[in-house]
């Protein structure tokens, strides 16, 4: 191929990487490979030793991983009860023998052969007096030749997806790296480099992939993981600091109906309230376009606060949009919302999914004529057909449950509305000090007075009925409760009739003469409609549901919530479900049924006995899931971090951030031609990504 420049050949298809072409290029793809830079950037998920394998006579404990090297001895099928495939082998050094296992992959029986020569990784444990490895990673050996590549060295073991495997991708690596050699430039300036004492990016290269020691690994481990960061961070402080500049709405913030409203609410706000509608106050009177976050607790308030920003932008003649992601949680905000504001002369209006048509066209003609001040909806209101007047304000409820392009096309309503995002799913501190660097954020850290602690029991399937006598008991005492019906991931049909039977079952035994409810996502508007304010009213006292009530749910008699198959759930999830209760003065609880099956699912609901603090929860919750799933791309807009690990190496990411408010400080960041190849890493990674990175 004819290639001008280094960047031209970095930004090739990695297909052209001798030993690629088409076919394993969208096999590569799979794993976020597209371009030679892509491939050559590819961090090893571990590293094998392979200079000095362990003889298995050497083996001295068991529960470890180890890595073994020897020769197929014998190898089996069978089929044992309820279908399950068994498939394996026994694999021999002169010193003894490993049994390698796999459960349902009986393909592995045409993949393996006597005497063929195999390493396998695994954790070692003890089988009878067996040693064994359960689904150990595997790789063939061809011969004892000069495989310099896989053997006799610290080997690269790659992420993989079906059809690749780890040889391939180390001879596809070696070739990229030897063609890429002459074209590797630096990308981080002599003078910062010598200054952090960051190995050169060639040299870090070779040895992320082939590193010499242990030691040289972890230097180009280094080296690498700052220049993401860094580069990152010369994304999110360039964004930030073009914010600075758009022109936004300078509201009039003294207006009637926000002071009339805050004076006539039934309660006084807590101090955190207080401190938060201020700080809203002033941006919004600022003529820059406000994104804030409000972070507080399940129950802490922040509808009120919501309310409040609203009603600011209606005082000075503008529309207010509030955005949740639910219908339940949607229609539940505009009963409050036009109850506490009942006395005002504002005009709210609710947009659900299914308003019938009619309906639905004169609210949209009324709030394109400005007669509609406050909309209130779910994802409706991204609509096309949704347009405002004078949109002033966005709010977006529980903001963690919208994707990063929903809210911008919220926010694309208005022409520089001020933003308003609401969370109950705290940004774990470690985020909020880097990635999310240019929000706003407050917290509202103090609940209304007189709240109790919830009680979180952990039981087995065996207490159900334990259970339900305590719910029935708390009924009796005038309380109400929720159960939350097992999420079964086979269909969403089979889940809701498991649930509605359920429901009838339990009506009919355990809550004989308790009037029981039941919500689903496939019930009709009016039918859910009338259920939740018929458990509102308390004329319901147990909610039977599916998680449609997961967030944002506000009924405070309510005391008691049974999570059934609890286990099913992630640390987030369980958090906002417990927050249905414990929002009134009376004491609640919450009952966690499950038998978990893996060591997260048990460390998942240890967490939540333990702690009812979000904040906590949310760092367990990212320490268990990886930032990579946590915010997800959909979520935050920001490109996947490869090789650093935004927890682990927190300070390396703080190093980055200083490093790049100080580069960008630098008037010759934009014209010095030391940094020109620094610019090229960063339009290659950021060109098209640098508007998407934020949370508002
Ligand atoms: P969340 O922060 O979870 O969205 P909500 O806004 O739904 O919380 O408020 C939870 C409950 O607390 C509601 O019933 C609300 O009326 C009540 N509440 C809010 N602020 C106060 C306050 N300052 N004093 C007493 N109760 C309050
Ligand atoms: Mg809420």
């Amino acid at each position: 191929m004819m290639l001008k420049t280094d960047q031209d050949f970095f930004q090739s298809s990695v297909q052209f990487v001798k030993g690629v072409g088409p076919r394993r290029g969208e096999l590569l793809a799979k794993l976020g490979v597209h371009t030679v830079r892509d491939l050559v950037y590819l961090a090893p998920r571990r590293y094998e030793d392979r200079s000095r394998l362990k003889a298995i006579g050497e083996i001295r404990s068991v529960g470890q991983f180890e890595t073994i090297r020897g020769t197929v001895l014998a190898k089996g099928k069978r089929r044992v009860r309820g279908g399950l495939w068994i498939f394996q082998l026994a694999v021999g050094d002169d010193t003894g023998v490993v049994y390698a296992v796999w459960f349902n992959q009986p393909y592995l029986d045409e993949r393996f052969h006597a005497g063929d020569n195999v390493i396998i990784y695994g954790r070692v444990q003890l089988y009878g007096k067996k040693l064994q490895m359960q689904n150990p990673e595997y790789e063939l050996i061809e011969s004892d030749g000069e495989d310099c590549l896989n053997m006799g060295r610290i080997v690269p073991v790659y992420p993989l997806t079906e059809q690749l495997n780890q040889r391939l991708m180390r001879s596809v690596v070696r070739h990229a790296l030897d063609a890429s050699g002459p074209h590797i430039e630096e990308t981080l300036p002599d003078e910062m480099r010598e200054r952090l004492r960051l190995i050169g990016l060639r040299d870090a290269l070779e040895n992320l992939h082939y590193p010499g020691s242990f030691a040289a690994q972890g230097r180009a481990r280094d080296r690498i993981v700052f220049e993401e960061f860094f580069l990152f961070q010369l994304a999110l402080v360039l964004r930030k600091s073009r914010t600075a500049h758009v022109k936004g709405i300078a509201h009039t913030v003294d207006g009637d109906l926000q002071r009339t409203f805050i004076g006539s609410l039934p309660f006084p706000l807590t101090g955190a309230q207080k401190r938060v509608v201020e700080q809203i106050r002033l941006d919004m009177a600022q003529p820059k376009p406000m994104n804030r976050l409000v972070q507080g607790d399940v129950g802490c308030g922040k509808t009120i606060v919501a309310v409040a920003a609203l009603l600011t932008a209606v005082d000075g003649g503008y529309q207010g949009a509030l955005m949740a992601p639910t219908e339940v949680l949607a229609e539940q905000h505009y009963r409050n919302i036009k109850k506490l504001a009942g006395g005002l002369p504002v005009r709210i209006a609710l947009l659900s999914g299914e308003k019938k048509k009619n309906d639905r066209t004169g609210l949209l003609e009324e709030l394109r004529g400005g007669t509609i001040d406050i909309l209130i909806g779910t994802h409706a209101l991204i609509e096309e057909s949704v347009a405002f007047k004078r949109l002033g304000v966005v709010v977006i409820d529980e903001q963690h449950k919208f994707g990063v392009a929903q809210r911008a096309s919220l926010k694309g309503k208005g022409e520089t509305p001020d933003v308003l995002v609401m969370t109950a799913t705290p940004i774990p501190r470690t985020l909020s000090l880097t990635v999310y660097g240019d929000l706003d954020i407050s917290v509202i850290d103090e609940l209304p007075p007189g709240r109790q602690k919830v009680m979180t029991y952990w039981i087995g399937k065996n207490k159900l009925a334990d259970a339900y006598g305590f719910i029935s008991k708390q009924v009796k005492e005038g309380r109400q409760a929720y159960i939350i019906y097992p999420v079964i991931d086979e269909s969403v049909n089979a889940e809701l009739k498991a649930a509605v039977k359920m429901a009838d079952h339990l009506a009919k035994t355990a809550f004989k003469g308790i009037p029981v409810g039941l919500v689903h996502g496939k019930l009709k508007t009016e039918e859910r409609e009338a259920i939740m304010q018929g458990f509102n009213r308390g004329e319901i006292a147990i909610l039977i549901s599916t998680t449609v009530i997961e967030v944002g749910i506000d009924i405070p008699n309510a005391t008691v919530i049974l999570i059934e198959n609890a286990e099913r759930f992630g640390l987030a999830q369980l958090h906002q479900l417990r927050g249905r209760v414990a929002r009134s003065s009376h004491k609640s609880f919450c009952i966690l049924e499950g038998n978990p099956k893996t060591e997260d699912g048990v460390k998942r609901l240890s967490i939540m006995k333990k702690t009812s603090d979000g904040f906590v929860i949310a760092e367990e919750d990212l320490a268990i899931r990886g930032p990579g799933e946590f915010f997800g791309e959909r979520q935050h807009g920001m490109p996947e971090l490869k090789v650093g690990n935004i927890i682990t190496d927190l300070a390396e990411m703080q190093r980055a951030r200083k490093e790049a408010e100080a580069l960008l400080a630098d008037p010759g960041v934009k014209t010095d031609p030391r940094y020109e190849p620094l610019r090229r890493a960063f339009r290659e990674l950021y060109k098209d990504k640098l508007n998407l990175i934020s949370v508002g």
